[in-house]
């Protein structure tokens, strides 16, 4: 490593202890940055590194709520202030126990860059709560966003921090957020949040963005062997709102996708998935994926199995954070895989991305690959300033536009820096360079 992006990298492990998935973070984007600070001296000389991997402002919170049977709970609240020097804060909310400040921090520091290779003006941002919503009312969960936005709803505004949902947080939630920040502010400010229902200032398509968009990515990524995603078997892990638009668009490319997961099992369904029966178990009536197979008899449920050992010719990770280790990667190599394109945030251990670059694996990271959830939330943010409403069709075209460039980016960042194919280096670079003009350009911030 280069021993300024050495000495950043200690002071990170030194000032923000105990946060493993930080460090992680900040690790791989520095060491893809490496070349970068030898050839371009201002990096050191302004301490630009440095700047860029302390946040501007972390706000934690108590969230006190009120259950069904009138017991008090607390939980812990953050809004992480990252970076807003390409625009106001931007990114979504995570709703989960394993929530801790660390993760949010990583989650913010990553969204820097992804929302930079946008090319959209978003600076990055992320907050959430150890808040468990699953198994709770629909009261429980409105109670508990509206105590949640009476802290929150004093860090964010259209042109200050506009978060979105992550983990935990869909359109019922953001209904729930928004509803209340409208009560809290007596204003109707529909950009204050996005991801919200296209009845009351959504945009369509972004329900499905993040997943038609990493589809696009990996069909991009596909292009530069001369191949496509047609007729190939995939897995996607995850049966969430990434996973599911994920599986839509590969089938709609004819794809055939056989397995996907939930966080108790994995369901492994040889003809193809049966992707209605999935968002209704998922997305109606809030059910567990294990109920699957008492529709689809050919298809197997194995309780906390690996998906991993599922044989197929391109992965999507698309539920959490280092679901995909190095002894996964091996698995899949070793089974035939070409491809992974990861929809969720950093789900690939560095250990595991090392085993796929070396086996000449295509590797799409999730700050290009799934960058096409925010990319749509900035388009929300623009139909929400003019209070307009664009057509499907027109969001998905500039969708699969955005996603193309990004693409591109990552493409020309390799090749610049000597590394063709090697999307991880693209993608950090290609994201650092318009924000570390802008810091030049903004003087002390
Ligand atoms: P959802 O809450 O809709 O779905 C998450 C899925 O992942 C569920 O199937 C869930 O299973 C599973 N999961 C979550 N945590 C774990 C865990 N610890 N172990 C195993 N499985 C787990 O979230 P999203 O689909 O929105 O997000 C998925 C990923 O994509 C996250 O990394 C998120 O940060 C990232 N992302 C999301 C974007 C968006 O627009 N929504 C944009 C960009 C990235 P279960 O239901 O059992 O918990």
């Amino acid at each position: 490593m280069h021993p300024y992006t050495e000495r950043v990298l200690a002071v990170v492990k030194e000032r923000n202890p105990d946060e493993p998935l930080f460090h992680q973070a900040v690790e791989e984007v520095l060491h893809s940055l490496d070349p970068v600070v030898a050839k371009m001296p201002e990096v050191e000389e302004l301490n630009l590194l440095e700047r860029i991997c302390e946040p501007e402002r972390q706000a934690i919170f108590r969230v006190s709520w009120q259950d069904d049977k009138g017991r008090m709970h607390v939980n812990r609240g953050f809004r992480v202030g990252f970076n807003s020097v390409l625009g106001p804060y931007k990114g979504g909310l995570r709703f989960h126990p394993t929530v801790q400040l660390g993760t949010i921090k990583f989650l913010a520091f990553e969204q820097i860059f992804k929302n930079s290779l946008t090319t959209l003006m978003m600076g990055g941002a992320k907050g959430g709560s150890d808040f468990n919503p699953k198994g709770r009312s629909d009261g429980e969960v409105m109670r508990f966003c509206q105590s949640f936005m009476i802290e929150l709803s004093r860090h964010i505004g259209d042109h200050t921090d506009v978060p979105a949902g992550d983990i935990g947080v869909g359109a019922r939630e953001i209904g729930y957020l928004f509803g209340q920040y409208k009560r809290l502010v007596n204003r109707y400010e529909p950009g204050v949040l996005t991801g919200k229902d296209v009845r009351y200032g959504g945009s369509l398509g972004r329900k499905e963005a993040t997943g038609y968009g990493c589809v696009y990515f990996a069909e991009e990524m596909m292009k530069t062997k001369q191949d496509s995603l047609e007729g190939k078997t995939c897995v996607v892990s995850g049966s969430g709102n990434v996973a599911i638009y994920a599986i839509e668009k590969l089938q709609a490319l004819g794809a055939k996708v056989v397995a996907c997961s939930d966080s108790d099992g994995i369901i492994h369904d040889p003809e193809g998935l049966d992707l209605d029966i999935i968002k209704d178990l998922k997305e109606v009536r809030r059910a567990r994926l294990a109920e699957y197979v008492k529709l689809r008899t050919k298809a197997q449920y194995k309780a906390g199995g690996n998906i991993w050992e599922v044989a197929c010719q391109a992965a999507f990770p698309c539920a959490t954070q280092n679901e995909l280790s190095g002894a996964d990667a091996a698995l899949l190599v070793k089974n035939g895989c070409k491809l992974v394109a990861e929809g969720a945030n950093m789900p690939t251990t560095p250990e595991g991305i090392t085993v796929l670059q070396k086996s000449g694996v295509l590797f799409g990271p999730g700050k290009a690959a799934n960058a096409g959830g925010v990319s749509v939330s900035g388009l929300e943010m623009q139909q929400n300033a003019s209070w307009t409403n664009w057509s499907f069709e027109e969001v998905d075209k500039k969708l699969q536009g955005i996603m193309k460039n990004i693409h591109g980016t990552c493409v020309h960042y390799a090749g610049e820096y000597g590394q063709p194919g090697d999307y991880v280096l693209g993608a950090n670079v290609g994201g650092f360079m318009r924000i570390v003009y802008a810091m030049a350009a903004h003087g002390l911030v």
